[in-house]
């Protein structure tokens, strides 16, 4: 691994030139925290602890996102004939300030859209610059699932606070590489000696967390979901759908095409598993009709049924939905209650 020292004042001139042929963005600071905006030359991402409001999702598998599109008219031999849409050709785009845990989501949404040409496509074209967390804010809990404030996952590069107020760069990937400043220098020994005591110490803090993961895994599936805790975390719910738009590892979506004057899209929009709609059969069934079982389906996917597939958990407690659910549940709380019921308390 390469470590850099970088002059502080020197980060808004490698960015402006990172943009000379990409589009940047990182968090920009509102009146309501930092949000996910394009940096302009001479910006550099706003550093309030905690990730932004907005998730990184919205980069690689944005809504709505055209699929394919395809005439409609009827003098056309090939009406209806699904093409692939003129996507973002050469469109490349550098994500800077990203927390560790929005770049572990990353990695988490790769799993299921491994075979997705459209996500695939926007992450070989995209640079991740993280900016490792010095201090983590309320809702963060990324050790509970298997992060790391100095997590590198995802990343291509990573920046570190360091003395004089200058940054540490870690180039983690040849795409890392490729970005890396050139007004960095090779860090001190004494730099990389700093940085892994750090790292040490955020290993030792995370041995000191709960893990909930292997209760979880060991508990029988159709007891969990047979729990009679489920009616009352439900109550609340507003079913508003909040927390799944804003949660950086739910990818729930649905297919609609659209057409106008001969011709037509085939559009992908975000979905949600919180909404009647999205489990309602054409013959009007729906197997969760229910508040309560739209909210267990919520937490069994993100705790039990993903990493039943796929190993980790689908959450990388960036804590947006506790930040954002407009009747205050928290999935700290329901984590707590899941291990409660397999018999192990957090
Ligand atoms: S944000 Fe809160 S109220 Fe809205 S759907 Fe999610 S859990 Fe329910
Ligand atoms: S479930 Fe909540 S804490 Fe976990 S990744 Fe989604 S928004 Fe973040």
């Amino acid at each position: 691994m390469k470590l850099l020292r970088l002059p502080r004042q020197a980060l808004a001139d490698w960015l402006a030139a990172l943009g000379r042929d990409a589009e940047v963005f990182g968090p920009k600071a509102t009146a309501e925290g930092p949000a996910l905006a394009s940096l302009a030359p001479g910006e550099t991402p706003d550093e309030a602890p905690g990730p932004p409001k907005a998730p990184l999702k919205t980069f690689f598998f944005p809504q709505p996102e055209t699929l394919a599109v395809f005439s409609t008219r009827r003098d056309d031999p090939e009406a209806h004939v699904l093409r692939p849409p003129r996507l973002e050709a050469g469109r490349r785009v550098v994500l800077a300030g990203v927390r560790p845990c929005d770049a572990r989501s990353v990695v988490l949404n790769a799993l299921p859209f491994a075979g997705d040409p459209y996500f695939q496509a926007r992450c070989g074209a995209t640079v991740l610059i993280g900016a490792a967390c010095a201090e983590t804010c309320g809702t963060c809990f990324c050790r509970w699932t298997g992060g790391d404030p100095l997590g590198t996952e995802g990343l291509d590069l990573l920046l570190h606070p360091a003395d004089g107020g200058d940054l540490l760069v870690e180039v983690l990937t040849a795409k890392g590489e490729g970005a890396a400043p050139e007004a960095g220098r090779p860090a001190a020994a004494a730099d990389a000696e700093g940085l892994a005591a750090r790292r040490e110490a955020s290993r030792r803090a995370a041995g000191r967390a709960p893990d909930p993961r292997p209760p979880l895994a060991a508990v029988d599936l159709l007891a969990l979901h047979g729990a009679p805790f489920w009616g009352r975390v439900a109550e609340p719910c507003l079913n508003c759908g909040a927390c799944t738009f804003l949660c950086p590892t739910c990818y729930c979506f649905d297919i609609q095409d659209e057409t106008l004057r001969g011709r037509g899209r085939r559009i992908r929009y975000w979905d949600s598993c919180m909404f009647p709609l999205f489990t309602r059969h054409a013959s009007g069934h729906n197997p969760r009709g229910a508040k309560f079982q739209r909210v267990r389906n919520r937490f069994l996917h993100k705790f039990r049924y993903f990493p039943d597939r796929y190993g980790p958990f689908s959450c990388v407690g960036c804590g947006r939905c506790i930040r954002e659910c407009p009747v205050g549940i928290d999935v700290r709380e329901v984590l707590r209650e899941m291990l409660a019921f397999a018999g192990r308390g957090a």
